[in-house]
């Protein structure tokens, strides 16, 4: 089962919006486990600091490496099969590649940042592999660490009903997925396109292939066409 266990300064925030739709159904149906650990449980001295200023300087705060250590060191078995993600700005960005190999495995334990970040020295010596979930910079991991999470829960076999593979969706296909319609068939003054209502299947296919590489090509050429 897909188990994810979340290290934490704000384990309030947990499970959040993934407790809710389509992931807190499948939780609460017991097809994956959410778990989190706080970090702030391995504090220092009597109010339990977890952060001290930038050796060399400059702004802000950033998590000790000897805090975050002992909150691993306690929170994870040796034999733990799970990857170890940490959530930063600076990782390799997530991909619906990335997401499916997660979803093939145990789960995942995901660290999230506070501040400044964490001390360079804990990535190296716990072995984490940085995430990134985009190019700008949010106050925290934990919201990265649910969007990570959401998008391997809805993939898990009986999460999303009958349509689990999700094999035509978005970035599986190296494309964008083609356009989507549904009722009424004329909205203001606009028809939905009349090969999509003539119940020919393979014109079908054909045209939503054509529309998914058009917007593929015209939005993110970068994604690369796979034929
Ligand atoms: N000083 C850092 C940013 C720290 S933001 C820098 O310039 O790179 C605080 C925390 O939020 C990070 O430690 C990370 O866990 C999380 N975070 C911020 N932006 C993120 C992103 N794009 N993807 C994943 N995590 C992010």
């Amino acid at each position: 089962m897909f188990r994810a266990t979340i290290f934490t300064l704000m384990p309030e925030m947990f499970p959040g919006p993934l407790g809710t739709s389509l992931a807190g159904d499948a939780l609460a149906r017991g097809l994956w486990a959410l778990e989190t650990r706080n970090i702030r449980d391995h504090g220092l001295g009597r109010h339990r600091a977890v952060d001290d200023t930038p050796a060399g300087g400059g702004p802000g705060m950033v998590i000790r490496a000897d805090v975050l250590a002992a909150a691993l060191d306690a929170g994870i078995a040796a034999d733990d099969p799970r990857p170890r993600l940490l959530m930063s700005p600076r990782g390799r960005p997530l991909t619906q590649a990335r997401v499916r190999e997660l979803v093939a495995g145990d789960g995942a334990i995901v660290v999230c940042g506070r501040f400044e970040g964490v001390d360079e020295r804990v990535i190296a010596a716990r072995h984490l592999e940085e995430i990134s979930i985009g190019d700008y910079v949010l106050s925290g991991g934990e919201i990265a660490a649910m969007v990570l999470i959401d998008a391997c829960v809805r993939l898990i076999p009986g999460v999303m009903g009958k349509f689990d593979s999700g094999s035509e969706e978005s970035f599986e296909n190296g494309l964008l997925e083609y356009p989507q319609y549904t009722r009424p068939r004329d909205w203001e003054g606009h028809a939905i396109p009349d090969v999509l209502l003539n119940g020919d299947h393979a014109k079908i296919a054909k045209w939503r292939r054509e529309e998914a590489e058009r917007l593929t090509k015209e939005r993110r050429p970068d994604l690369g066409m796979k034929k």
